[in-house]
């Protein structure tokens, strides 16, 4: 293995390297988002069931109608306010099941710099990956 700025895997050793990088980052994604949800649905009177960490490839969050919060692990790698903001997203989904006026509305009641958050993973999103 060579540092330089980054790291360099020797080829042999790379889906290894992948998958010990991914837990790793999944549990770094459960214990802060895991959080993030916590101290947001206290703060807001939100009611959900549990929080998830995914290998969901498409969407960085969903919302069951159990009231279970998906979150796709490749979001830890995200800054702070982005992470936030899909948490916001998710929790008022357990209200609003859709994208209305409504929901929206709400997403700006409780995070009104959610567009500059949303822009950010629309055009950074790919780049969060291994
Ligand atoms: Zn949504």
């Amino acid at each position: 293995m060579i540092f330089d700025k980054g790291f360099f895997i020797s080829k042999q050793f790379s889906s290894i390297a992948k998958n010990l990088l991914m837990n790793w980052y999944k549990d770094r994604a459960y214990e802060k988002i895991g959080q993030r949800v916590e101290w947001y649905a206290l703060k807001y009177e939100f009611k959900y069931n549990k929080t998830k960490i995914t290998t969901a490839q498409k969407r960085w969050g969903s919302c069951s109608s159990k009231g279970n919060l998906n979150f796709s692990w490749r979001l830890i790698m995200a800054p702070l306010p982005v992470i936030d903001y899909v948490v916001i997203h998710e929790l008022v989904h357990l209200e609003e099941r859709n994208h209305s006026r409504l929901f929206w509305d709400k997403v700006k009641y409780f995070y009104p710099e959610y567009p500059k958050c949303g822009n950010w993973l629309k055009e950074n999103g790919h780049l969060l990956k291994l």
